[in-house]
């Protein structure tokens, strides 16, 4: 059985046409599967169709207390999945419901990690285009994954979702995730959709936080670059001292005030962002410590 994950946060419009187009999709090349909506904290009418959708017995839904994030909703997904694979999709019929059936086959030809890759970003605002560019060539050069294309919509074997869902780590990264596992992979290409209707969930402030959690989970080089500042700026300390004793000595010790200036501005704000850096990281370490869970389930259908 296919499990189909689709978290939705203020998706009314949308749950519906989702449903309709997988079920067309799958019954069609008679697949059989389950379909878990997982509500994430919606204000709007969002729960009240799942509800009316899981009279079907294919439709499950999940309702979170309060908004946890997409990722939180995907794993509830995973976690409550019965399938012997899992496919996750966004809620938007961005992801289309079509490449199911090719991604299912490829599983079925051994394949234990199917992606899909993005042929087309679709329409996006040209900031979002260059900030996805930055934050995908940040995540390249810190933990050596090419994400560019990569997307959310992926199918996972039972056993890579058992791992997923048994692994100690409280804030994952989905997308990078599958990278990290290793196991046979597939790709599946596909265009990104216009979003079917609604607008998008995602906020400056949103990306800024989501690329920040991201670059931490996923490696430690922020840190060695703090070191490697203070480093530079060591041979710049040893420089400049030998220099200001030999103007000391030779009596020439007036001038420099610019210097002074400079070197000031220079190592507050080196040490600032610094601390920020390690601020970052035991902020993560602390919200792991905390242990406190991912979601909270408040009702289930
Ligand atoms: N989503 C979610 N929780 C959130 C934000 C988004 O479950 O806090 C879901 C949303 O309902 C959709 C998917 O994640 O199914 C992708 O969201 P969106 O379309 O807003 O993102 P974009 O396609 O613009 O990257
Ligand atoms: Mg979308």
């Amino acid at each position: 059985m296919l499990s189909v994950v689709i978290p939705a946060y203020n998706e009314a419009e949308n749950i519906s046409v989702t449903a309709i187009r997988i079920d067309t999709v799958l019954s069609f090349a008679t697949i059989d599967y389950e379909l878990i909506f997982v509500d994430d904290g919606s204000t709007d009418e969002t729960f009240a169709t799942i509800t009316t959708l899981s009279n079907d017995k294919q439709v499950r839904g999940l309702k979170f207390s309060r908004n946890f994030g997409k990722e939180a909703a995907v794993m509830a997904g995973l976690n409550c999945a019965k399938g012997d694979c899992c496919a996750v999709l966004d809620c938007d019929l961005q992801h289309p419901p079509e490449k199911l059936v090719e991604m299912y086959r490829l599983w079925q030809e051994g394949a234990m990690i199917v992606e899909g890759i993005k042929v087309d970003r679709g329409k996006e605002a040209l900031w979002y285009r260059l900030l996805a560019k930055l934050f995908y060539g940040i995540m390249n050069c810190f933990a050596g994954f090419d994400l560019q294309r990569s997307s959310d919509y992926k199918l996972l074997d039972r056993k890579v979702v058992d791992i997923l869902c048994h692994l100690p780590e409280k804030k994952l990264f989905f997308r990078g995730l599958s990278s990290y596992f290793g196991f046979a992979k597939a790709e599946v290409f596909f265009e990104v959709a216009p979003r079917y209707a609604g607008k998008s969930k995602w906020n400056l402030l949103g990306l800024w936080r989501y690329a920040i959690n991201n670059i931490t989970a996923f490696s430690a080089l922020p840190l060695q670059i703090v070191t490697c500042t203070g480093v530079f700026m060591f041979i710049i300390f040893v420089v400049l001292g030998i220099q200001t004793l030999y103007n000391y000595i030779t009596g020439q010790s007036i001038e420099g005030f610019t210097t002074v200036i400079l070197l000031l501005l220079f190592i507050g704000s080196t040490l600032a962002i610094g601390l920020g850096v390690i601020g970052h990281y035991i902020a993560r370490i602390y919200d792991e410590v905390k242990g406190r869970p991912v979601y909270i389930v408040e009702q289930e259908v």
